[in-house]
Protein backbone atom coordinates (compact mmCIF):
# COMPACT_ATOMS: atom_id res chain seq x y z
CA UNK A 1 0.00 0.00 0.00
CA UNK A 2 2.59 2.05 0.64
CA UNK A 3 4.53 2.09 -2.38
CA UNK A 4 1.34 2.39 -4.31
CA UNK A 5 1.01 5.84 -2.61
CA UNK A 6 4.16 7.13 -3.13
CA UNK A 7 4.15 5.63 -6.99
CA UNK A 8 0.66 7.08 -8.12
CA UNK A 9 1.60 10.36 -9.29
CA UNK A 10 4.74 9.49 -10.43
CA UNK A 11 3.73 6.78 -12.31
CA UNK A 12 0.92 9.22 -13.94
CA UNK A 13 3.85 11.35 -14.89
CA UNK A 14 5.45 8.93 -16.56
CA UNK A 15 3.25 7.64 -18.74
CA UNK A 16 1.98 11.51 -19.33
CA UNK A 17 5.50 12.51 -20.49
CA UNK A 18 6.45 9.45 -22.88
CA UNK A 19 2.72 8.97 -24.14
CA UNK A 20 1.13 12.55 -24.45
CA UNK A 21 1.07 12.79 -28.68
CA UNK A 22 -0.96 10.14 -28.22
CA UNK A 23 -2.46 9.84 -24.62
CA UNK A 24 -6.06 8.57 -24.72
CA UNK A 25 -6.70 8.49 -20.71
CA UNK A 26 -9.85 5.12 -21.42
CA UNK A 27 -12.73 6.69 -18.94
CA UNK A 28 -12.77 3.18 -17.76
CA UNK A 29 -8.68 2.94 -16.87
CA UNK A 30 -9.22 4.32 -13.27
CA UNK A 31 -11.97 2.33 -12.66
CA UNK A 32 -11.68 -0.43 -10.14
CA UNK A 33 -11.50 -3.84 -12.05
CA UNK A 34 -12.95 -6.68 -10.30
CA UNK A 35 -9.87 -9.38 -8.60
CA UNK A 36 -11.56 -12.02 -9.94
CA UNK A 37 -11.99 -13.79 -13.14
CA UNK A 38 -15.07 -11.80 -15.56
CA UNK A 39 -16.36 -15.44 -16.27
CA UNK A 40 -18.51 -17.16 -14.28
CA UNK A 41 -17.51 -20.84 -13.86
CA UNK A 42 -16.85 -21.57 -9.84
CA UNK A 43 -13.40 -20.80 -8.83
CA UNK A 44 -11.83 -24.32 -7.14
CA UNK A 45 -9.90 -22.81 -4.75
CA UNK A 46 -8.35 -26.05 -4.07
CA UNK A 47 -5.49 -24.81 -1.69
CA UNK A 48 -4.07 -22.53 1.11
CA UNK A 49 -2.72 -24.50 3.36
CA UNK A 50 0.98 -22.34 3.95
CA UNK A 51 0.63 -19.10 2.95
CA UNK A 52 2.05 -17.77 -1.06
CA UNK A 53 1.65 -9.35 -5.17
CA UNK A 54 2.23 -5.69 -7.55
CA UNK A 55 5.30 -1.37 -9.73
CA UNK A 56 5.06 0.52 -11.92
CA UNK A 57 7.00 2.42 -13.79
CA UNK A 58 7.11 3.01 -17.60
CA UNK A 59 10.19 3.77 -19.05
CA UNK A 60 10.04 2.19 -22.77
CA UNK A 61 11.54 5.56 -23.76
CA UNK A 62 14.10 5.18 -20.95
CA UNK A 63 14.85 1.89 -19.23
CA UNK A 64 17.83 3.15 -17.42
CA UNK A 65 15.58 5.73 -15.87
CA UNK A 66 13.10 2.97 -14.79
CA UNK A 67 15.77 0.82 -13.83
CA UNK A 68 17.30 3.57 -11.47
CA UNK A 69 14.04 3.98 -10.19
CA UNK A 70 13.32 1.02 -8.88
CA UNK A 71 14.21 -0.77 -5.55
CA UNK A 72 15.20 -4.02 -7.97
CA UNK A 73 13.93 -6.38 -4.97
CA UNK A 74 12.83 -4.54 -1.63
CA UNK A 75 12.34 -7.89 -0.12
CA UNK A 76 16.42 -8.84 -0.78
CA UNK A 77 18.82 -6.81 -0.02
CA UNK A 78 22.53 -7.96 -0.49
CA UNK A 79 26.06 -8.19 1.49
CA UNK A 80 28.96 -6.89 0.55
CA UNK A 81 29.63 -9.97 -0.80
CA UNK A 82 26.89 -9.54 -3.66
CA UNK A 83 25.05 -12.15 -1.86
CA UNK A 84 21.43 -12.39 -1.81
CA UNK A 85 19.84 -11.85 1.96
CA UNK A 86 16.44 -12.50 2.88
CA UNK A 87 16.35 -10.13 6.12
CA UNK A 88 19.76 -10.97 8.76
CA UNK A 89 19.73 -14.27 6.24
CA UNK A 90 21.01 -15.81 3.14
CA UNK A 91 18.57 -16.44 0.49
CA UNK A 92 20.07 -20.04 -0.94
CA UNK A 93 17.78 -20.04 -4.18
CA UNK A 94 19.24 -16.93 -4.83
CA UNK A 95 22.74 -18.12 -5.73
CA UNK A 96 24.28 -19.90 -8.76
CA UNK A 97 25.71 -23.07 -7.86
CA UNK A 98 29.19 -21.89 -7.57
CA UNK A 99 28.15 -18.57 -5.41
CA UNK A 100 26.60 -21.11 -2.77
CA UNK A 101 29.93 -23.61 -3.07
CA UNK A 102 31.77 -20.44 -2.43
CA UNK A 103 29.21 -19.22 0.56
CA UNK A 104 29.95 -22.67 2.32
CA UNK A 105 33.63 -22.46 2.02
CA UNK A 106 33.03 -19.12 3.45
CA UNK A 107 31.70 -20.96 7.01
CA UNK A 108 34.34 -23.82 7.16
CA UNK A 109 32.55 -26.41 4.91
CA UNK A 110 33.36 -28.64 2.46
CA UNK A 111 32.38 -28.28 -1.12
CA UNK A 112 30.92 -31.56 -0.87
CA UNK A 113 28.70 -30.02 1.66
CA UNK A 114 27.49 -27.25 -1.26
CA UNK A 115 26.60 -29.65 -3.48
CA UNK A 116 24.43 -31.90 -0.81
CA UNK A 117 22.63 -29.07 0.18
CA UNK A 118 22.06 -27.87 -3.86
CA UNK A 119 20.91 -31.37 -4.40
CA UNK A 120 18.40 -31.67 -1.79
CA UNK A 121 17.01 -28.02 -2.82
CA UNK A 122 16.83 -28.66 -6.82
CA UNK A 123 16.84 -32.49 -6.95
CA UNK A 124 16.09 -36.05 -6.30
CA UNK A 125 12.43 -34.97 -5.09
CA UNK A 126 13.08 -33.45 -2.57
CA UNK A 127 12.59 -29.75 -3.23
CA UNK A 128 13.43 -28.45 0.41
CA UNK A 129 11.70 -25.79 2.04
CA UNK A 130 12.72 -26.01 5.44
CA UNK A 131 16.39 -27.45 7.42
CA UNK A 132 13.87 -30.71 8.88
CA UNK A 133 13.61 -31.75 5.14
CA UNK A 134 17.90 -32.03 4.42
CA UNK A 135 18.32 -35.67 5.47
CA UNK A 136 21.38 -36.69 5.25
CA UNK A 137 23.54 -33.60 5.97
CA UNK A 138 25.68 -33.05 8.56
CA UNK A 139 24.25 -31.48 11.80
CA UNK A 140 26.24 -29.03 12.45
CA UNK A 141 26.04 -28.06 8.73
CA UNK A 142 22.93 -28.25 9.39
CA UNK A 143 22.66 -25.81 12.64
CA UNK A 144 24.54 -23.51 10.44
CA UNK A 145 22.01 -23.21 8.31
CA UNK A 146 19.28 -23.02 10.15
CA UNK A 147 21.36 -19.82 11.92
CA UNK A 148 22.16 -17.76 8.42
CA UNK A 149 20.55 -19.39 5.59
CA UNK A 150 16.74 -18.52 4.21
CA UNK A 151 14.85 -21.87 2.08
CA UNK A 152 11.59 -19.80 0.79
CA UNK A 153 11.37 -16.61 -0.98
CA UNK A 154 7.49 -16.93 -1.57
CA UNK A 155 4.23 -17.59 0.60
CA UNK A 156 1.63 -19.53 -1.21
CA UNK A 157 -1.06 -17.95 -1.10
CA UNK A 158 -3.73 -19.49 -3.32
CA UNK A 159 -4.41 -22.01 -5.90
CA UNK A 160 -6.99 -21.85 -8.51
CA UNK A 161 -7.72 -24.91 -11.17
CA UNK A 162 -9.59 -23.68 -14.80
CA UNK A 163 -11.82 -26.36 -15.89
CA UNK A 164 -9.36 -27.47 -18.39
CA UNK A 165 -6.46 -28.31 -15.53
CA UNK A 166 -4.65 -25.77 -15.75
CA UNK A 167 -3.89 -23.94 -12.35
CA UNK A 168 -3.04 -20.38 -11.35
CA UNK A 169 -0.90 -20.11 -8.13
CA UNK A 170 -1.19 -16.89 -6.37
CA UNK A 171 2.35 -16.23 -4.20
CA UNK A 172 2.56 -13.53 -2.06
CA UNK A 173 6.22 -11.89 -1.45
CA UNK A 174 7.57 -10.78 1.62
CA UNK A 175 6.87 -7.20 1.05
CA UNK A 176 2.83 -8.09 0.62
CA UNK A 177 2.61 -8.00 -3.05
CA UNK A 178 0.91 -10.58 -4.91
CA UNK A 179 2.55 -12.74 -8.38
CA UNK A 180 1.19 -15.19 -10.12
CA UNK A 181 2.59 -18.05 -12.04
CA UNK A 182 0.68 -20.44 -14.36
CA UNK A 183 1.23 -24.46 -14.89
CA UNK A 184 -0.27 -25.71 -18.03
CA UNK A 185 -0.71 -29.53 -17.70
CA UNK A 186 -0.35 -31.58 -21.81
CA UNK A 187 -1.77 -35.18 -22.63
CA UNK A 188 1.28 -35.52 -24.14
CA UNK A 189 3.45 -35.65 -21.00
CA UNK A 190 4.92 -31.81 -21.70
CA UNK A 191 3.90 -30.05 -18.48
CA UNK A 192 4.83 -26.24 -18.66
CA UNK A 193 5.05 -23.84 -15.78
CA UNK A 194 4.91 -20.14 -16.25
CA UNK A 195 6.69 -18.12 -14.02
CA UNK A 196 6.11 -14.16 -13.48
CA UNK A 197 9.27 -11.85 -13.36
CA UNK A 198 8.19 -8.82 -12.44
CA UNK A 199 5.63 -7.43 -10.68
CA UNK A 200 2.89 -6.06 -12.76
CA UNK A 201 4.79 -4.69 -15.95
CA UNK A 202 5.75 -1.47 -17.93
CA UNK A 203 5.38 -2.55 -21.56
CA UNK A 204 1.76 -1.35 -21.96
CA UNK A 205 1.25 -3.55 -24.46
CA UNK A 206 -2.25 -2.38 -25.22
CA UNK A 207 -4.00 -6.15 -24.95
CA UNK A 208 -2.71 -7.43 -22.01
CA UNK A 209 -4.31 -7.34 -18.31
CA UNK A 210 -0.77 -7.41 -16.63
CA UNK A 211 0.37 -4.28 -18.87
CA UNK A 212 -2.59 -2.48 -17.12
CA UNK A 213 -0.84 -2.77 -13.43
CA UNK A 214 2.18 -0.99 -14.63
CA UNK A 215 5.40 -1.74 -13.08
CA UNK A 216 5.82 -2.96 -9.22
CA UNK A 217 8.97 -4.09 -9.24
CA UNK A 218 11.67 -6.58 -10.08
CA UNK A 219 11.13 -9.98 -9.12
CA UNK A 220 14.51 -11.79 -7.30
CA UNK A 221 16.33 -14.19 -8.97
CA UNK A 222 15.17 -17.01 -6.05
CA UNK A 223 11.62 -15.60 -6.56
CA UNK A 224 11.19 -16.61 -10.24
CA UNK A 225 13.60 -19.99 -9.42
CA UNK A 226 11.36 -20.71 -6.34
CA UNK A 227 8.17 -20.38 -8.32
CA UNK A 228 9.70 -23.16 -10.84
CA UNK A 229 10.33 -25.26 -7.16
CA UNK A 230 7.34 -25.08 -5.86
CA UNK A 231 5.49 -25.85 -9.16
CA UNK A 232 7.47 -29.14 -9.37
CA UNK A 233 6.96 -29.56 -5.46
CA UNK A 234 3.02 -29.65 -5.03
CA UNK A 235 2.20 -30.71 -8.79
CA UNK A 236 4.55 -33.18 -9.81
CA UNK A 237 2.55 -35.87 -8.28
CA UNK A 238 -0.60 -34.92 -9.91
CA UNK A 239 0.43 -33.48 -13.28
CA UNK A 240 3.48 -34.80 -13.88
CA UNK A 241 6.89 -33.68 -14.80
CA UNK A 242 6.90 -30.74 -14.91
CA UNK A 243 9.35 -30.31 -18.09
CA UNK A 244 9.27 -26.51 -19.63
CA UNK A 245 9.71 -23.02 -18.33
CA UNK A 246 8.44 -20.41 -19.76
CA UNK A 247 8.93 -16.57 -18.97
CA UNK A 248 5.14 -15.64 -19.83
CA UNK A 249 3.87 -14.79 -16.65
CA UNK A 250 3.37 -11.31 -15.30
CA UNK A 251 6.04 -8.71 -16.86
CA UNK A 252 8.95 -8.02 -19.52
CA UNK A 253 11.62 -10.74 -18.79
CA UNK A 254 14.73 -8.84 -20.10
CA UNK A 255 13.19 -6.00 -18.66
CA UNK A 256 14.92 -7.56 -15.65
CA UNK A 257 17.78 -9.55 -17.27
CA UNK A 258 19.88 -9.55 -14.66
CA UNK A 259 18.20 -11.79 -12.68
CA UNK A 260 16.15 -13.85 -15.49
CA UNK A 261 19.41 -15.03 -16.41
CA UNK A 262 20.77 -15.78 -13.03
CA UNK A 263 17.29 -18.01 -12.82
CA UNK A 264 17.77 -19.46 -16.09
CA UNK A 265 21.08 -20.96 -15.01
CA UNK A 266 20.30 -21.78 -11.53
CA UNK A 267 16.71 -23.67 -13.50
CA UNK A 268 19.04 -25.75 -15.90
CA UNK A 269 22.14 -26.70 -13.54
CA UNK A 270 22.38 -30.46 -14.28
CA UNK A 271 22.78 -30.69 -10.50
CA UNK A 272 19.84 -29.45 -9.55
CA UNK A 273 16.62 -28.56 -11.46
CA UNK A 274 18.07 -29.80 -14.72
CA UNK A 275 15.91 -28.05 -17.51
CA UNK A 276 16.81 -28.49 -20.62
CA UNK A 277 17.90 -25.29 -22.05
CA UNK A 278 15.91 -25.63 -24.98
CA UNK A 279 12.84 -26.03 -22.72
CA UNK A 280 13.16 -22.97 -20.65
CA UNK A 281 11.77 -20.30 -23.25
CA UNK A 282 12.78 -16.41 -22.28
CA UNK A 283 9.95 -14.47 -23.72
CA UNK A 284 10.52 -10.53 -24.74
CA UNK A 285 8.40 -8.01 -26.30
CA UNK A 286 11.54 -6.62 -28.46
CA UNK A 287 13.95 -4.79 -25.53
CA UNK A 288 16.36 -5.17 -28.54
CA UNK A 289 19.83 -4.34 -26.22
CA UNK A 290 18.93 -6.57 -24.03
CA UNK A 291 17.24 -9.49 -26.39
CA UNK A 292 21.25 -9.08 -27.81
CA UNK A 293 22.81 -9.46 -24.36
CA UNK A 294 20.69 -12.58 -23.71
CA UNK A 295 21.46 -14.21 -27.25
CA UNK A 296 25.28 -13.87 -26.07
CA UNK A 297 25.26 -14.71 -22.80
CA UNK A 298 22.11 -17.60 -22.61
CA UNK A 299 21.81 -20.96 -24.30
CA UNK A 300 17.68 -21.09 -23.36
CA UNK A 301 15.28 -20.24 -25.92
CA UNK A 302 13.61 -17.00 -27.14
CA UNK A 303 10.32 -16.09 -28.13
CA UNK A 304 9.39 -12.83 -29.77
CA UNK A 305 5.92 -11.36 -28.99
CA UNK A 306 5.72 -9.79 -32.97
CA UNK A 307 1.63 -9.49 -32.75
CA UNK A 308 1.50 -6.81 -35.83
CA UNK A 309 3.05 -6.44 -39.63
CA UNK A 310 3.32 -2.83 -39.50
CA UNK A 311 4.55 -0.19 -37.41
CA UNK A 312 1.65 1.61 -37.14
CA UNK A 313 -0.04 -1.11 -35.56
CA UNK A 314 2.59 -2.30 -33.51
CA UNK A 315 2.84 1.45 -32.52
CA UNK A 316 -0.33 1.12 -30.62
CA UNK A 317 -0.56 -2.44 -29.56
CA UNK A 318 2.99 -2.63 -28.69
CA UNK A 319 4.81 0.87 -27.77
CA UNK A 320 7.61 -0.42 -27.44
CA UNK A 321 7.57 -0.11 -31.09
CA UNK A 322 8.41 3.23 -30.62
CA UNK A 323 11.68 2.73 -29.24
CA UNK A 324 12.71 -0.59 -31.42
CA UNK A 325 10.64 -0.76 -34.55
CA UNK A 326 9.99 -3.72 -36.25
CA UNK A 327 12.94 -3.32 -39.04
CA UNK A 328 15.36 -2.87 -36.03
CA UNK A 329 14.04 -5.94 -34.10
CA UNK A 330 13.90 -8.20 -36.82
CA UNK A 331 17.44 -7.05 -38.73
CA UNK A 332 19.08 -8.09 -35.20
CA UNK A 333 17.79 -11.19 -34.81
CA UNK A 334 18.69 -11.81 -38.41
CA UNK A 335 22.08 -10.85 -37.71
CA UNK A 336 22.48 -12.37 -34.03
CA UNK A 337 20.68 -16.07 -35.00
CA UNK A 338 23.72 -16.36 -37.71
CA UNK A 339 26.13 -16.67 -34.57
CA UNK A 340 24.15 -18.84 -33.36
CA UNK A 341 24.05 -23.06 -33.84
CA UNK A 342 20.42 -24.70 -34.46
CA UNK A 343 18.36 -22.25 -33.11
CA UNK A 344 15.38 -20.84 -33.82
CA UNK A 345 13.56 -17.78 -31.79
CA UNK A 346 9.94 -18.24 -31.79
CA UNK A 347 7.18 -15.62 -33.03
CA UNK A 348 4.41 -15.39 -30.52
CA UNK A 349 1.49 -13.31 -32.48
CA UNK A 350 -1.87 -12.54 -30.81
CA UNK A 351 -4.51 -12.39 -33.15
CA UNK A 352 -6.75 -9.58 -32.90
CA UNK A 353 -9.97 -9.04 -34.79
CA UNK A 354 -10.07 -6.46 -37.65
CA UNK A 355 -6.38 -5.68 -36.66
CA UNK A 356 -3.63 -7.91 -37.33
CA UNK A 357 -5.39 -11.23 -38.68
CA UNK A 358 -6.05 -9.77 -42.57
CA UNK A 359 -4.41 -11.73 -45.74
CA UNK A 360 -2.14 -8.93 -45.84
CA UNK A 361 -0.75 -9.12 -42.43
CA UNK A 362 -0.54 -12.93 -43.52
CA UNK A 363 1.90 -11.91 -46.38
CA UNK A 364 3.88 -9.11 -44.66
CA UNK A 365 4.21 -11.56 -41.86
CA UNK A 366 6.08 -14.35 -44.46
CA UNK A 367 8.12 -11.41 -45.78
CA UNK A 368 9.53 -9.96 -42.10
CA UNK A 369 10.24 -13.56 -41.08
CA UNK A 370 12.44 -13.93 -44.21
CA UNK A 371 15.95 -15.08 -43.29
CA UNK A 372 15.19 -15.70 -39.78
CA UNK A 373 15.59 -19.47 -38.38
CA UNK A 374 11.84 -19.05 -36.66
CA UNK A 375 8.69 -21.13 -35.80
CA UNK A 376 5.81 -18.85 -34.65
CA UNK A 377 2.54 -19.25 -32.73
CA UNK A 378 -0.86 -18.32 -33.49
CA UNK A 379 -2.53 -17.31 -30.17
CA UNK A 380 -6.35 -16.90 -29.67
CA UNK A 381 -6.57 -13.57 -27.81
CA UNK A 382 -8.28 -13.75 -24.23
CA UNK A 383 -10.33 -11.22 -23.29
CA UNK A 384 -10.50 -9.47 -20.21
CA UNK A 385 -11.95 -7.23 -18.34
CA UNK A 386 -11.98 -3.60 -19.67
CA UNK A 387 -10.45 -5.05 -22.96
CA UNK A 388 -10.75 -2.85 -26.13
CA UNK A 389 -10.40 -6.07 -28.54
CA UNK A 390 -12.02 -9.44 -30.01
CA UNK A 391 -10.45 -12.94 -30.66
CA UNK A 392 -10.07 -13.24 -34.23
CA UNK A 393 -12.00 -16.44 -35.55
CA UNK A 394 -11.03 -20.41 -35.53
CA UNK A 395 -11.89 -19.96 -39.20
CA UNK A 396 -9.97 -17.38 -39.75
CA UNK A 397 -6.94 -18.17 -37.86
CA UNK A 398 -6.80 -21.45 -40.27
CA UNK A 399 -7.05 -19.54 -42.83
CA UNK A 400 -3.99 -17.17 -41.69
CA UNK A 401 -2.13 -20.47 -40.36
CA UNK A 402 -2.25 -21.68 -43.77
CA UNK A 403 -1.23 -19.13 -45.68
CA UNK A 404 2.11 -19.06 -43.31
CA UNK A 405 2.22 -22.89 -43.52
CA UNK A 406 1.95 -23.18 -47.78
CA UNK A 407 4.55 -20.97 -47.72
CA UNK A 408 7.01 -22.77 -45.87
CA UNK A 409 6.65 -21.03 -42.04
CA UNK A 410 6.88 -23.28 -39.21
CA UNK A 411 3.45 -22.21 -37.70
CA UNK A 412 1.31 -24.13 -34.77
CA UNK A 413 -2.44 -22.62 -33.58
CA UNK A 414 -2.04 -22.18 -29.68
CA UNK A 415 -5.56 -22.51 -28.25
CA UNK A 416 -6.15 -20.68 -24.97
CA UNK A 417 -5.56 -22.74 -21.42
CA UNK A 418 -6.84 -21.57 -18.35
CA UNK A 419 -9.38 -19.09 -19.68
CA UNK A 420 -11.96 -18.99 -17.68
CA UNK A 421 -9.11 -18.76 -14.53
CA UNK A 422 -7.60 -15.61 -15.89
CA UNK A 423 -5.01 -17.82 -16.38
CA UNK A 424 -4.76 -18.02 -19.94
CA UNK A 425 -1.54 -15.30 -21.81
CA UNK A 426 -2.60 -11.97 -21.46
CA UNK A 427 -4.89 -12.21 -18.33
CA UNK A 428 -2.51 -12.28 -15.06
CA UNK A 429 -2.48 -9.46 -12.31
CA UNK A 430 -4.95 -7.57 -10.90
CA UNK A 431 -4.30 -3.75 -12.04
CA UNK A 432 -5.16 -1.35 -8.66
CA UNK A 433 -7.56 2.01 -9.24
CA UNK A 434 -4.40 3.85 -11.32
CA UNK A 435 -3.94 2.26 -14.51
CA UNK A 436 -1.61 2.31 -17.89
CA UNK A 437 -3.40 4.57 -19.96
CA UNK A 438 -5.00 2.83 -23.07
CA UNK A 439 -3.92 4.41 -26.27
CA UNK A 440 -5.32 6.34 -28.60
CA UNK A 441 -7.19 3.61 -31.26
CA UNK A 442 -5.72 4.78 -35.45
CA UNK A 443 -8.74 6.06 -36.98
CA UNK A 444 -9.15 2.83 -39.21
CA UNK A 445 -9.41 0.45 -36.96
CA UNK A 446 -12.19 2.11 -34.38
CA UNK A 447 -14.61 0.35 -36.56
CA UNK A 448 -12.83 -3.17 -35.43
CA UNK A 449 -12.49 -2.45 -31.91
CA UNK A 450 -16.49 -0.96 -31.85
CA UNK A 451 -18.47 -2.65 -29.03
CA UNK A 452 -15.43 -5.14 -28.04
CA UNK A 453 -14.93 -4.02 -24.65
CA UNK A 454 -16.05 -6.95 -22.25
S1 LIG B 1 2.41 -8.75 -23.00
FE1 LIG B 1 4.20 -9.09 -21.68
S2 LIG B 1 5.51 -7.31 -22.09
FE2 LIG B 1 3.46 -6.76 -22.83
S3 LIG B 1 2.47 -5.72 -21.07
FE3 LIG B 1 1.93 -7.92 -20.95
S4 LIG B 1 3.44 -8.80 -19.59
FE4 LIG B 1 4.26 -6.84 -20.28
Amino acid sequence: MEMKLSRGPWMRRQFTTFFSPFLTIHPSSFSSIPSTSIHSPPLTHSLSPHSFSNARSLSISAPATLQSSLSPTPSEGKEDSGIPMKGSKVLLKGMRYHELEKWVQSHGYRPAQALMLWKRLYGNNIWAQYNEELEGLNKDFKGMLAERAEFKALDLKDMLTASDGTKKILFTLEDGLVIETVIIPCRRGRTTVCVSSQVGCAMNCQFCYTGRMGLKRNLSAAEIVEQAVFARRLLSHEVGTITNVVFMGMGEPLHNIENVIKAADILVDEHGLHFSPRKVTISTSGLVPQMKRFLKESNCALAVSLNATTDEVRNWVMPINRKYNLGLLLNTLREELCLKHNYKVLFEYVMLAGVNDSIEDAKRLIDLVQGIPCKINLISFNPHCGSQFRPTSEEKMIQFRNILAEAGCVVFLRPSRGDDQMAACGQLGKPGEIQAPLLKVPAKFQTALEGASV
